[in-house]
């Protein structure tokens, strides 16, 4: 038997069982030792039983004596009961509920330990339910630390430690992937005992290590891809690209601030700073701008573009719809139209969209258009980076929301020649997780709204306020502001969400009359949405009931209130994404949390919404209480779920990508190091099918 070998050969397990754990992805004996604990219970401390109070889970040593079933007086409940003496001469009654089959398998009048419930009944101490083992070299269910693992079906914590434990012994076999210099530098417990410790604990202290060990292995790989991606962009600028570094002037600079309708913030200045720094390089900046809805990133994306353009670069512009390309297309044509006024030039620059509802003759022109080279800024979709485009000049792309950029759309743009990538997200990602899941990108954070902006009020709403909420809305639209209605998240299945999304919408009409209601959702036609979005900005439509496909980039001022339904259901990150589509214009703008849950978790998650306005806040909070996965963004970045290490642990973090660092500075292919290259293979494939 090795850690190969299938888990249908290596357990005597019946059918049932083997075909419960595929369906957790456990195929191997590999995989069942790598499938972690997800948290422990501390049996560990002996308690003689007269000692234990009422309701206490208490672990104590002694032996069971004369057990018998019986039945409950109406028949419907078999009890198992039996007496237990304890090691310094007390005694209790213990009984197990509809479990029959124990009379044959607890061992009678021979040195246990029981860990269970303690209760008083009538006076007298009653043990229910324990776990019951006999003693052993090493205790792996009483007694001890003993690990709780996620269930599936028959797959219970309990079967889980008694098939794990006895392949321990092949943990050995796992190869040590942590360079044995790091291993040393950073004092890490060898990779075969942190398993073993991480399912079997012998003390808190070595559990403390053993995880600090696999978090850090776990930290380490993921961050050797990032660095290494990050040195692969860096090269992959050919000789023959025309693209290189460009001067920064401060001057121009200064030109460009003279003809906006506002100052720039201070972390907007800094932004600009970090990325014309960028620019200047010979080789492709790759950086991530990061700054919450509505605290200015157009501006900073439009200084860049103006940089290349200015010196004889093509640049483009992507957005994830048509809706966002073409409000881009507007206030970036805006901004270069007062520029060019105020510093006018021989060659206007020639501002084009490329989009798929084009027609065919316009998109030609286009096409041509950015082929000669005569296009200074193309603004469009995802048209912009498919086959027959063709940019003889690209410098710089700057792509707005779009969370995952894999390694085939770094591919396409290496035959563009490798511009410049200036990533925009609204999605506050704190900088552990950033690090992590981006860490392939330099970061640059808007951490500064512009000044004057109204706080929006946030409610959450029970259904019983649902109708006041309705009606105090409805003196607000009839007064001329508008509204988003967002229908709740409904798991992986655009057809259900559709359908809740048209319910809803026929619903609002009996609940405003009045008022005209706008419908938009992810499978309408683009044009559809289109001229959805068009009459809610004209103010034609007043209430826009919306799935989650209104989070990005949509600019209504009117708009200023916003009403959430199950508001449960979404992150933090995502909420506060949606409520960043009020509060726009100078009027008070409102959100309202609707929600029929009244779980504590809930209300904490909500109540965090009421009490902070900054996404990077929100966004701490929910990888706090939800874990990585679960903040907005991250899923999307293709970052594997991790079993073990904590995201929030900076320090450790930096740790670790300063190891990496070492790593791929002394051996930038890892020929030197062939089990990482290989390790760094098999995740880069994990991370491209998911
Ligand atoms: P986002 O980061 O969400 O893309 P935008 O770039 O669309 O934000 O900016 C939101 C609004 O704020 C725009 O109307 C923009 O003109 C304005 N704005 C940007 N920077 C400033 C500033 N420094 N002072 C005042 N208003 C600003
Ligand atoms: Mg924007």
């Amino acid at each position: 038997m090795n850690l190969n070998t299938p888990l249908s050969e290596a357990l005597s397990t019946k059918k049932e069982y083997i075909l419960a754990l595929k369906e957790m992805g456990l195929y191997t004996v590999s995989d069942l030792l790598l499938y972690f604990p997800r948290g422990y219970e501390d049996l560990s401390q002996f308690k003689k039983i007269w000692e234990a109070k009422d309701g206490e889970i208490i672990t104590t040593k002694g032996f069971l004596h004369g057990i018998k079933l019986v039945s409950t007086k109406n028949r419907r409940m078999k009890l198992v009961r039996a007496m237990f003496y304890d090691d310094h001469g007390s005694e209790c009654e213990v009984v197990w509920f509809n479990q029959p089959h124990l009379i044959r398998m607890l061992p009678m009048d021979k040195e246990v330990i029981v860990a269970g419930k303690v209760q008083y009944q009538y006076g007298k101490l009653i043990l229910q339910s324990p776990t019951v083992e006999t003693i052993k070299e090493v205790q792996i269910h009483a007694g001890a630390t003993v690990p709780i693992y996620p269930q599936h079906e028959v797959i219970t914590s309990k079967w889980l430690r008694e098939k794990i434990y006895p392949l321990l012994f092949l943990t050995k076999e796992f190869e040590e992937v942590l360079l044995e210099e790091i291993i040393k530098e950073e004092g890490l417990m060898p990779k075969s005992e942190a398993i073993r410790e991480v399912h079997f604990p012998s003390n808190t202290k070595k559990l403390k290590a053993a995880q600090d060990r696999l978090g850090y292995e776990e930290l380490f790989l993921l961050q050797l891809n990032a660095v290494k991606a990050k040195e692969e962009w860096k090269e992959s600028r050919s000789s023959e690209s025309p693209v290189g570094g460009v001067p920064l002037d401060p001057e121009f600079v200064k030109d460009f601030f003279s003809t906006l309708p506002f100052t720039p913030t201070g972390a907007q200045k800094v932004t600009i700073y970090e990325i014309l720094k960028d620019l200047e390089c010979p080789f492709p900046m790759m950086r991530l701008l990061e700054g919450d809805v509505g605290s200015g990133k157009t501006v900073v994306a439009v200084m860049a573009l103006l940089q290349m353009v200015k010196n004889g670069y093509q640049t483009a512009i992507m957005a994830p719809t048509e809706v966002l390309a073409r409000q881009h297309l507007v206030s970036i044509s805006k901004f270069m139209e007062v520029f060019e006024k105020k510093f006018p030039s021989k060659n206007p620059i020639n501002i084009q969209l490329l989009v798929g509802s084009l027609k065919a003759k316009e998109k030609r022109t286009v096409l041509d258009g950015i082929k000669s080279g005569q296009v200074d800024i193309a603004i469009g979709t995802h048209a912009l980076i498919q086959e027959g485009v063709e940019f003889p000049n690209l410098g710089l792309i700057v792509i707005d929301e779009q969370h995952r950029f894999g390694v085939k759309q770094r591919e396409v743009l290496v035959q563009q020649g490798s511009p410049h990538v200036l990533n925009m997200t609204a999605t506050p990602i704190p900088r552990t997780l950033a690090l992590v899941a981006y860490g392939d990108q330099d970061l640059s954070v808007i951490n500064e709204m512009p000044p004057g902006r109204l706080p929006i009020t946030t409610k959450i709403v029970p259904p019983e306020h649902r109708e006041t909420v309705y009606r105090f809305i409805e003196g607000k639209v009839e007064k001329g502001e508008q509204v988003y209605v967002i229908c709740p998240l409904i798991d992986d299945s655009d057809v259900l969400e559709v359908k809740s999304v048209k319910k809803e919408y026929e619903q609002l009409h009996d609940v405003f009359p009045k008022f005209k209601i706008g419908l938009l959702h992810g499978k309408l036609k683009s044009a559809e949405k289109e001229a959805v979005m068009q009459k809610f900005k004209d103010g034609e439509v007043q209430i826009l009931v919306s799935t989650s496909v209104i989070e990005v980039g949509i600019d209504v001022p009117n708009a200023t209130m916003m009403l959430i339904e199950g508001a449960d259901r979404f992150g933090l990150s995502q909420l506060h994404q949606f409520r960043g589509r009020v509060g726009r214009g100078s009027v008070q703008s409102y959100c309202f949390l609707y929600t029929d849950s009244s779980s504590d978790l809930t209300f904490t998650r909500l109540k965090a919404m009421v009490d902070h306005t900054d996404g990077f806040k929100l966004a701490e909070i929910d990888l706090k209480l939800r874990g990585p996965g679960e903040v907005y963004g991250v899923r999307q970045s293709g970052l594997p779920d991790l079993k073990i290490a904590n995201l929030l642990d900076g320090i450790l973090l930096d740790r670790v990508r300063k190891a990496a660092e070492v790593i791929v500075e002394k051996s930038p292919d890892l020929k030197k190091y062939p089990v990482l290259a290989n390790m760094l293979q098999k995740l880069r494939k994990k991370m491209e099918e998911s």
